[in-house]
């Protein structure tokens, strides 16, 4: 699988989270951000930030 931060555009190492599943809370190992998953499918994951603030 494969992750690209939309913060940060690098590839997230996914292989801290084994059973990534949709609804999970990520974290970028580049830039630190907080990252909600989406959706996996075929062509990636697709994973947006968290905004911690609100
Ligand atoms: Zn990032």
């Amino acid at each position: 699988m494969k992750l690209t931060c939309p913060e940060c555009k690098n590839d997230v190492d996914l292989t801290r989270y084994p059973n990534l599943a949709p609804e999970d809370v990520i974290e970028c190992n580049v830039c630190g951000i907080t990252l909600m998953v989406n959706s996996i499918g075929d062509e990636g994951v697709v994973a947006e930030v968290v905004d911690e603030g609100k």
